[in-house]
C-alpha cells in the first residue's frame, strides 16, 4: 500500500493556529455514572454535607485554576473560569441538588448528577450556539464535582508523552489550562467549536487545535503518528514521508514568511500605485489590543463587547465598562477604535436577560432590535462608551441595521445618554461618530438610505452571506453552502461601496471575509477603504496589500461581479492574489 493509501485525512474547523507534528495520544475521557443507591433513613444530612464539600473543593480547585491562568495567560483568559464558578453558586445547581438529596433520599452524587442532566436538558433546547458552547462548562463542572463526590481522580493523566498530540472527542477548559505546551503539541476533537472556552485558551497558549473532525478519536491509534493544521482545519493521521515532507515545508513556509511579515508591523497598508487601505483589527476581547497594536493595526475596525454579558450572570456596571473601552482606546490613542453596542440574540446570548426563546434566533431580536426593547442597558453601555472617548478617537457601531428608522431611534438613545451624563457633571464627548453595520441583504439595497443617517457603513460580511444566501453561520453541516464568492454577495457588497462614496463617508468591511486573500482583495476592489480583520491575519492582509497594484485589484473585482459562478470568481481572485509581489512565498 502506498503512503497516500495508508494515511487517514479529516477536515474538521480550524480552532488555534499553526501545524503541529506528533504521535496520537488518545484521551478517552467520560464523566462517572453515579451508582444507583439511596441512602438510609436519617442518612440525608451526612449526604448534604459531603455535597457541600464537594462544592467547596470544585471551588477553591477552580480559583486556583483561574489564578494559575491569570498569571500564565492573563486576566481575560482566567475569567473563562468565572461560569463554572457561578454555578457553583447557582440556586438552580445547588438547591436543586439539595432537594432531591433531601426529598428523594439519593446521594449526593446521584442528586447532583439528575440535577445536571435536568439543566443539560434544558439549555441544550436553545438553539442559540453560546449557550450550547457553555454546555461545555457544564460538562467541565459535573466531571470535577462527581470525580469528588465518588473519590475518583482525575481524568487527565497525560503522562506528560514528548509530542503528544492529544485526541479526543472532546475537551474541557480545565483539561486545557492544565496542559504543558512543552510537551503536548496539538488538539484534535470530534466535536467542539471554535468559540468554547477551551479552544480560546488553546489560542491564548499557541497550541494548534483542530475541532468537529467527526470521528478522528475512531479513527486514530495511539502512538501513531499525526499532522494537526490548525489553519487549514485539517488533520493527517498515519502520514506518509511525502506528506509529512509536504506539511514540514509548509510549516517552515509559514514560519519564515510570518517572521518577514511581522517584521514589516510598521510599513504602511499601501498598494504599489500608491493607494491607502486602513487596515484595522477586530477585538473580542479588550487584551487584544496591545497584540494587534504589536503588528501595525491601524486603529480597530470591530471591537465586538458581547465578552461584557455572555456567559454572565448580572449585567457590568457602567465604570466596569468604561475601564475596558478606554483601556482599548488609550492602546490606540490616536487611531479610530469602533466599538459595537451589544449584539444580542442570534449566536450571542447573554444569560440575565432571559430572552425568550424564538424558533429563529437569527431571524429575531437580534442586533439594533434589542435596544427598542431594552433601552436601559444600552444606555448603560452608550453612558460608557461616551465617557471613554474622551481617551481616544472612539467611535460607536450599530449591528444588524435595515432601516433608517432604526438609526434614528438608536440616535435618540445616544442623546439620552449624553443628556443623562451633563446632568452628572460627568466628562464625555457629545461629537462621536455613528455607524451602521450593514449585515442584511435588505441593509444593502438600502445602502443609501442609512448612508445617509449614518457617519460611517461597515460590512458584517458573515451575517451578510448568512442572510443572502439562508445558510445558517453556524450550521457546520452547511459549511459548503456559506459561500461569500457566490454571485450575489459582491454584488450587495458593491452596493454598499458605492452608496458610501455617494454620501462620501467611510466604508469598510470587518466579517472574516477581509482576513481572507480572495476577500480582502474583492473588497478592496469593489471599493471598501478600511479592511478589518483578526489580529493574527493583519500581517498577511497588510503584505497583500504592499504586494498588489490597486488598478489590476479593481479590474479583478470588475470581472467578478460580472462573474456567473462562485468557482469562476474564486479563479479571478486566486490569479490575483498569485500575482502579488510576495507571491512567491506567500503562506496559503
Ligand atoms: C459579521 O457579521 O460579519 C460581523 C463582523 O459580526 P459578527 O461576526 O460578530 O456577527
Ligand atoms: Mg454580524
Amino acid at each position: 500500500m502506498s503512503d497516500a493509501e495508508s494515511s487517514i485525512r479529516l477536515e474538521g474547523f480550524p480552532a488555534s493556529d499553526g501545524i503541529a507534528f506528533g504521535r496520537v495520544r488518545k484521551l478517552d475521557w467520560h464523566v462517572p455514572e453515579a451508582p444507583r443507591a439511596t441512602v438510609r433513613p436519617g442518612g440525608a444530612g451526612r449526604e448534604l454535607e459531603r455535597f457541600d464539600e464537594a462544592l467547596l473543593w470544585a471551588r477553591r480547585h477552580l480559583e486556583r485554576l483561574k489564578a494559575e491562568t491569570e498569571t500564565l495567560l492573563g486576566s481575560v483568559e482566567a475569567r473563562i473560569f468565572d461560569p463554572q464558578i457561578l454555578m457553583l453558586e447557582d440556586p438552580e445547581v445547588v438547591e436543586g441538588t439539595r432537594r432531591y438529596i433531601s426529598e428523594h433520599r439519593v446521594t449526593a452524587a446521584r442528586a447532583f448528577e439528575w440535577r445536571m442532566l435536568e439543566l443539560r436538558e434544558l439549555w441544550a433546547r436553545t438553539s442559540h450556539s453560546m449557550v450550547l458552547d457553555r454546555l461545555n462548562d457544564l460538562q467541565d463542572l459535573k466531571l470535577r464535582v462527581l470525580n469528588r463526590l465518588l473519590g475518583l481522580g482525575s481524568p487527565w493523566e497525560t503522562n506528560d508523552e514528548p509530542d503528544a498530540v492529544i485526541v479526543a472527542r472532546e475537551l474541557t477548559p480545565s483539561f486545557v489550562a492544565g496542559l504543558d505546551p512543552g510537551t503536548v503539541k496539538g488538539l484534535a476533537t470530534d466535536g467542539g467549536s471554535r468559540a468554547s472556552h477551551w479552544a480560546i485558551l488553546a489560542r491564548s497558549m499557541e497550541v494548534p487545535a483542530v475541532v468537529g473532525l467527526g470521528d478522528v478519536f475512531a479513527r486514530a491509534s495511539d502512538g501513531h503518528a499525526i499532522i494537526v493544521d490548525g489553519r487549514m482545519g485539517r488533520v493527517v493521521v498515519d502520514p506518509g514521508d511525502s506528506e509529512a515532507e509536504r506539511f514540514e515545508r509548509r510549516r517552515s513556509r509559514i514560519m519564515g514568511w510570518t517572521r518577514r511579515v511581522v517584521s514589516a508591523a510598521s510599513e504602511p497598508a499601501i498598494t504599489l500605485d500608491s493607494v491607502g487601505v486602513t487596515l484595522r483589527a477586530n477585538l473580542d476581547l479588550p487584551g487584544e489590543a496591545r497584540r494587534a497594536r504589536a503588528l501595525g493595526a491601524e486603529g480597530v475596525g470591530l471591537f465586538r463587547t458581547e465578552f461584557l454579558v455572555v456567559g454572565r450572570r448580572a449585567f457590568p456596571d457602567e465604570e466596569e465598562q468604561y475601564l475596558a473601552y478606554r483601556a482599548v482606546a488609550e492602546t490606540f490613542s490616536t487611531q479610530a477604535v469602533l466599538i459595537r453596542v451589544f449584539d444580542l440574540g442570534g449566536d450571542k446570548f447573554p444569560l440575565f436577560l432571559h430572552m425568550p426563546t424564538e424558533d429563529n434566533p437569527f431571524l429575531g431580536r437580534r442586533g439594533v432590535r434589542v435596544c427598542r426593547d431594552e433601552p436601559e442597558l444600552f444606555l448603560v453601555q452608550l453612558r460608557a462608551i461616551l465617557r471613554a472617548a474622551v481617551h481616544g478617537d472612539v467611535r460607536i457601531m450599530v449591528p444588524l441595521v435595515n432601516s433608517t428608522r432604526e438609526m434614528v431611534a438608536f440616535r435618540g438613545l445616544l442623546e439620552v445618554a449624553g443628556e443623562q451624563l451633563a446632568r452628572r457633571g460627568e466628562p464625555f464627548r457629545d461629537d462621536v461618530k455613528v455607524g451602521a453595520m450593514i449585515e442584511t441583504p435588505g441593509g444593502a439595497l438600502a445602502a443609501p438610505e442609512l448612508a445617509a443617517s449614518a457617519d460611517f457603513l461597515s460590512i458584517g460580511t458573515n451575517d451578510l452571506v448568512q442572510y443572502a444566501l439562508a445558510v445558517d453561520r453556524t450550521n457546520t453541516g452547511l459549511s459548503d453552502l456559506f459561500d461569500p464568492f457566490h454571485p450575489s454577495v459582491p454584488r450587495l457588497i458593491s452596493l454598499i461601496a458605492e452608496a458610501g462614496r455617494a454620501a462620501g463617508i467611510e466604508v469598510g468591511a470587518c466579517g472574516e471575509l477581509a482576513a481572507r486573500p480572495a476577500g480582502a482583495l474583492l473588497l478592496m476592489g469593489l471599493g471598501v477603504e478600511s479592511l478589518s480583520v483578526a489580529w493574527p491575519a493583519l500581517p498577511e492582509i497588510r503584505n497583500l496589500i504592499r504586494g498588489s497594484r490597486m488598478e489590476d485589484v479593481r479590474a479583478a473585482s470588475a470581472r467578478v461581479l460580472a462573474a456567473h459562478t462562485s468557482a469562476e470568481a474564486r479563479r479571478i481572485l486566486q490569479q490575483s492574489v498569485a500575482r502579488t509581489a510576495e507571491s512567491g512565498q506567500r503562506a496559503e
